[in-house]
């Protein structure tokens, strides 16, 4: 067949991280999936460490099985993943056999109302995918596996320049600018916090600063805030040492900033927010408080603020944050700081959920077969 220019042998059957107990993963043999019409069956080559990972792991959401929590159900986890193309199903055409590949998660249901906005992260079937809902990682199986399938919407092209975990980053990249996406921004020339740097925080930088913002970044440590600048941020704010709502309004004459996009999950980060925008300013909100916060609505109110709650990678903001990362408009490999084989998985989430050795964002490669 045409396009077809590599042959690749396929096992019958794979090594696979499956969760079952709470935090309680193995590596299980399952059978290779087949690609369906419009999918293409991928074999993993990287797969970075999500901190949505560890929270699945511990208590189940936001992955969800036939409506229900993931234990027990031979699920695999794993979302932030690259690797290659080695079958295609029917009536693919638009990738062929060794394309390079970083997947997207969601592709959603495709029939509810949500998905045909193009809003398939928040789509109404999710965890159905008796109702043709999928999510890789989330509601169908991951790619903590050596094989993976993917339906071609969710697929993006590595550049042949592109190492495999960096092309990894697409999806948090994607993260971050779906949320500037959704907050409607024109960005050139204008003001924009972000608050906190994690791996989304410092990839929003990325983008943003990428898009034309001029990008003040906020956090406790200053060796994230040093990647933060050579990500692109033009200031940088150690909230120890600086009050960052008194830094914004310095530097914005007392007006406030145009956009504050919160990726802390601090207590106070809403408020201070409040308290960094201009009038009719803009607030996105990308990270989880681990508890209830105390919100001054009030001010909210007074300020006209505009708030903005985002979920996950819609609107084919992969596809455009690889496109950035292509033309070398932000530098995401700042961001990745390990690498471990996909058998040593439990080491790699370990470094992520304690941060050893200040990770930032893990690796894990499959080069070799887990079973
Ligand atoms: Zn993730
Ligand atoms: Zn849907």
């Amino acid at each position: 067949m045409m396009g077809h220019n590599k042959n690749f042998d396929i096992p019958k059957e794979m090594g696979a991280w499956v969760l079952n107990d709470p935090d309680n993963i193995n590596i299980v043999k399952k059978p290779v999936p087949q690609p369906k019409e419009g999918e293409v069956l991928l074999k993993i080559d990287a797969v970075a460490i999500c901190a949505t990972d560890l929270e699945i792991i511990s208590h189940g959401n936001p992955a969800r099985i036939e409506g229900e929590l993931p234990f027990n159900k031979n699920y695999s986890p794993g979302h932030e993943a690259m690797g290659r193309v080695v079958k295609l199903g029917e009536g693919v055409t638009e990738f062929k056999l060794g394309d390079r590949v970083a997947v997207e998660i969601h592709a959603g249901c495709g029939r509810c109302e949500m998905c045909r906005k193009g809003w398939y992260t928040s789509c109404l079937n999710y965890g159905f995918a008796s109702k043709g809902h999928k999510a890789n990682g989330f509601t169908t199986d991951g790619a903590f596996a050596e094989y993976m399938t993917n339906r071609t919407q969710t697929l993006v092209h590595v550049p042949d320049d592109m190492s495999d975990e960096e092309a990894t980053l697409a999806v948090t990249a994607g993260t971050s600018m779906y949320t500037l996406d959704v907050m409607g921004g024109l960005f050139a020339g204008q003001t924009m916090v972000v608050t906190g740097p994690g791996p989304i925080g410092l990839c929003a930088v990325g983008v943003a600063s990428a898009l034309g913002a001029e990008v003040v970044l906020t956090g406790t440590r200053d060796n994230r805030l040093e990647i933060g600048k050579k990500l692109g941020a033009n200031h940088v704010v150690n909230v120890k040492k600086q009050n960052p709502v008194e830094f914004v309004r310095d530097l914005t004459c007392g007006i406030g900033a145009h956009y504050v996009l919160e990726c802390s999950g601090a207590a106070n980060a809403i408020n201070d927010a409040s308290a960094m925008i201009r009038r009719g300013g803009k607030i996105g909100l990308a990270a989880f408080p681990s508890k209830p916060v105390e919100v001054d609505i009030a001010n909210l109110v007074r300020n006209n603020a505009y708030i903005y709650a985002t979920r996950g990678e819609g609107k084919s903001a992969c596809h455009r944050a690889m496109a950035l990362m292509a033309q070398k408009r932000f530098d995401a490999k700042l961001i990745h700081t390990h690498t471990f084989p996909m058998k040593d998985l439990q080491t790699g989430l370990k470094y992520t959920r304690e941060r050893i050795e200040d990770a930032i964002k893990v690796v894990v490669r499959n080069d070799e077969r887990l079973i």
